[in-house]
């Protein structure tokens, strides 16, 4: 059972010390505090653990501060949709929005690689109004042999490039604890250009520890992406274990499943999924075409598949594109074949404003045909 308040009643009035007292008094319950802290106000929740089912939910509604009780389910408690669950989704990170009703597209660099190619990438993402990008700089690769990102050397100059072309926030994989020191230091030393977003890949979705550490901090916002091998559910439950430890500001990410029976992608392509976690969470839902399909094969039409996968997504109303670019794909270091050029950019962004706006009016179509529904029957 979650107690949100009411927006004035903050954690040192005495509205919410006697809250306090009234719930510590009830046995079997442990209490748990949260703050919501917003650019306007703060909104506090009073998380109740254990076994609710003797509280009356309309009798606690009634106690002075508070504005309505939410009843949870176990699943996914922090960041799951519950009935009659009107709170928020979303945050805002270094001045972009991010919700499920937002659209953040974040083409860049698999690996980061040179300045020259970060450069390039950058400038072509500010010649098109794009803020956010992705830069990897810790690559977890199958073969030790295979190049492993430039890890920490390459933080300050990625750091410097995104703030001289207006970047505000860069996707960045990590795949140990270090590395979100060695990130905020970096950031620190440059005069935090810019911001980042802790991804945290298919390979670690299940590195509990990893998530607790990425959970325990709020500095930085997390993407995290569903496990290839495991179902949507231990997936979400992973995400719920960066909010369990305080962070709630987490995207999901769709990014296919590891199967055969996807060939000729490179993964099983799942965004058919868009819409199950926005009904189940209320985590902005992100895709990532390039690593679903894996390759530049396009259809008949001439349409790229890894466009066609994204317009599918968008068109469902995905609030994220995490995509492969590159200058030149055959310098890039890793995962090139599957890399869309800078000439593609605008097209790219067109194809995607082409599916959003598909998906806003058949937002208003559903909407317009549920009120026809609720006038006909009274
Ligand atoms: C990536 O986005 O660079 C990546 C390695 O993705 P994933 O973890 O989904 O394989
Ligand atoms: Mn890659």
């Amino acid at each position: 059972m979650i107690i949100v308040l009411e927006s004035h009643v903050t954690k040192d009035s005495p509205v919410f010390a006697e809250l306090m007292a009234f719930l510590n008094n009830k046995p079997g319950i442990t209490v748990r505090v949260h703050e919501e802290v917003g650019a306007l106000m703060t909104l506090t929740e009073i998380y109740l653990i254990g076994d609710t089912s003797a509280f009356d939910k309309t009798e606690i509604e009634a106690l002075p501060g508070v504005e309505r009780v939410v009843s949870i389910e176990e699943e996914y408690r922090i960041l799951g949709r519950h009935r009659d669950d009107r709170r928020p989704t979303g945050f805002e990170y270094n001045g972009v929005r991010f919700s499920q009703d937002t659209l953040n597209v974040f083409a860049g660099l698999c690996a980061v690689d040179n300045p020259t190619h970060v450069e390039e990438m950058m400038k072509a993402l500010a010649a098109n109004g794009q803020v956010c990008t992705r830069m990897g700089a810790y690559k977890p690769r199958t073969n030790p042999y295979s190049f492993q990102g430039h890890g920490a050397s390459c933080l300050p100059w990625v750091f410097d490039l995104a703030g001289k072309y207006g970047i505000r926030v860069i996707a960045m994989e990590i795949t140990h604890d270090a590395h979100i020191d060695e990130i905020r230091t970096a950031l620190q030393q440059t005069g935090a250009p810019t911001g980042v977003m802790l991804q945290i890949g298919t390979r670690n979705t299940q590195n509990f520890e990893l998530l607790k550490i990425a959970g325990r901090q709020s500095e930085f916002p997390v993407l995290l992406k569903r496990g290839f091998g495991i179902t949507l559910e231990e997936s979400l439950n992973a995400a719920e274990y960066i909010a369990s430890e305080g962070n709630r500001n987490v995207v999901f990410g769709l990014r296919g499943m590891k199967t055969n029976m996807g060939d000729p992608h490179r993964n099983m392509v799942d965004f058919a999924h868009v819409p199950v976690v926005k009904r189940l969470t209320r985590m902005p839902v992100c895709i990532d075409p390039s690593h679903s399909v894996g390759s530049r094969d396009r259809g008949p039409d001439g349409i790229l598949d890894i466009q066609q996968v994204t317009a599918q997504a968008v068109i469902s109303g995905a609030n994220m594109v995490l995509v492969d670019f590159h200058p030149h794909p055959q310098k890039a270091l890793v995962d090139g074949p599957q890399a869309l050029l800078l000439t593609e950019l605008p097209y790219f962004l067109e194809d995607i404003a082409i599916a959003r706006d598909a998906y806003e009016r058949r937002v208003k179509a559903a909407a317009a045909f549920q009120a026809r529904q609720q006038a006909s029957r009274g």
